[in-house]
């Protein structure tokens, strides 16, 4: 153990796989756990996209591909960002890699110096800071809260950077949150960035489609941010593929360029099949998946109804990806059994010792207030699950 490197050592595990596997612990006890823990469309993969695969299979893509991936491939994602984003880009400027995962570590790892420090609205996904640290770079919290949709000011920004500042990572539609940040109010974050040039910008979109309304305005269709942002997308979520691992980035070419060459030692390029599938996924129309989306949106209307009903959750509206964040605050201090419920991590384990229900404490994502509950799953799992964890606090 001793001989573990200092890195690995100063990494922290992932808090939402943490509570996939213990639920997993507490399910092989015989428990019956809901889990609403993991950020994964409940769908399959759709059809189109898998026959795709299936005639790549057939007609032997079984070597190496590029490492920045096909050449068909990236002139896809750029008519893509073109299509759905109004985004001019390249297909020089596009690097495919293995997940969002990939292609965000890779940013970081080619931008960051140690003691750099990126900037981190909060709540955010729990992987960036654990990518930051990865890099030896440091991280500061922008602070928000339930009362302002999970937003922050551009007078927040405006304080929180120091000469150190080299990144701020955007996440809109937002995991935990689902908060969608308009244009107006990004254009009003760039107005204070324009004044710092040395600040990069990583705008994570992943969860473009997944929104009820709002649509999704890309940081880096603002012309003075062009230059000096990186547009990260993939396929995870809204095409149901997860596991087909194919993230993406739009961005200035010297740092495409850079996210190659650390790709080309580390992955050599993600997988053949998946990526040929995702040429198909990106080139048809989104309405092929908006059935999935709808669906999401009844299942939110239906847990935000049933949370209201809870005395003492506290929720806004999400507007899109598939997750509640409620404030649950008002039950610090409680006791049952002998346990306190001190923080939200008492909380959520609270809910999976006796409700048995998965979430996950928010503070993960940087709010110490609230907890995320996943609602990708069956509706009769949320009808359940929302029973159970009433009963287990009245
Ligand atoms: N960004 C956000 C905000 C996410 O929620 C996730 C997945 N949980 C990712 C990136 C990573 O996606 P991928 O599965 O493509 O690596």
């Amino acid at each position: 153990m001793d001989q573990l490197s200092d890195r690995i050592k100063s990494l922290p595990s992932s808090a939402t796989l943490a509570m996939a596997a213990k639920a997993r612990e507490l399910r092989a006890e015989g428990k019956d756990i809901i889990g609403l823990s993991l950020g994964e469309p409940d769908f399959n993969t759709p059809d189109f996209i898998k026959e795709a695969a299936i005639q790549a299979v057939n007609d032997n893509y079984n070597s190496y591909s590029p490492v920045d991936g096909y050449v068909d491939l990236k002139e896809a994602v750029c008519l893509k960002f073109k299509r759905d984003n109004g985004l001019d880009y390249k297909p020089n400027q596009i690097v495919v890699s293995t997940g969002a995962k990939q292609s965000i570590a890779n940013v970081a790892q080619v931008l960051l110096n140690p003691g750099d420090e990126i900037l981190l609205p909060a709540p955010y996904w729990v992987s960036y800071s654990a990518i930051a640290t990865l890099c030896e770079a440091t991280y500061k919290e922008i602070p928000s809260s339930i009362e302002n949709d999970f937003k922050i000011t551009p007078e927040q920004l405006e304080a929180a950077i120091t000469p150190k500042t080299k990144m701020i990572f955007f996440n809109s539609p937002n995991n935990p949150s689902g908060t969608i940040y308009s244009e107006e109010e990004y254009r009003a974050l760039a107005k204070v960035l324009e004044k710092y040039p040395d600040i990069y910008i990583l705008s994570d979109e992943i969860y473009e489609h997944i929104s009820y309304g709002a649509k999704n305005f890309s940081f880096a269709a603002i012309p003075n941010m062009y230059d000096r942002t990186i547009t990260v997308n993939g396929l995870a979520k809204a095409f149901a593929m997860t596991g087909w691992r194919i993230g993406y980035i739009g961005a200035p070419e010297w740092i495409a360029k850079a996210c190659t060459k650390m790709q080309g030692q580390i992955t050599s390029g993600t997988n053949c099949i998946a990526q040929r599938a995702a040429i198909t996924a990106l080139t048809e129309s989104p309405e092929r998946i908006q059935f999935m989306v709808e669906e999401f949106k009844e299942r939110r209307d239906l847990i935000l109804k049933l949370l209201g009903d809870i005395e003492g959750f506290q929720c806004n509206v999400p507007e899109g990806a598939f997750y509640v964040f409620p404030n649950v605050s008002a039950f610090f201090g409680k006791t049952f059994r002998g346990k306190t419920i001190n923080t939200a991590s008492d909380f959520a384990m609270y809910l999976l010792e006796e409700a048995n229900v998965a979430t996950v404490t928010g503070e993960a994502f940087g709010n110490s207030n609230c907890i995320r509950i996943s609602y990708a799953a069956s509706t009769e799992q949320i009808i359940e699950a929302v029973k159970r964890i009433k009963e287990a606090l009245s």
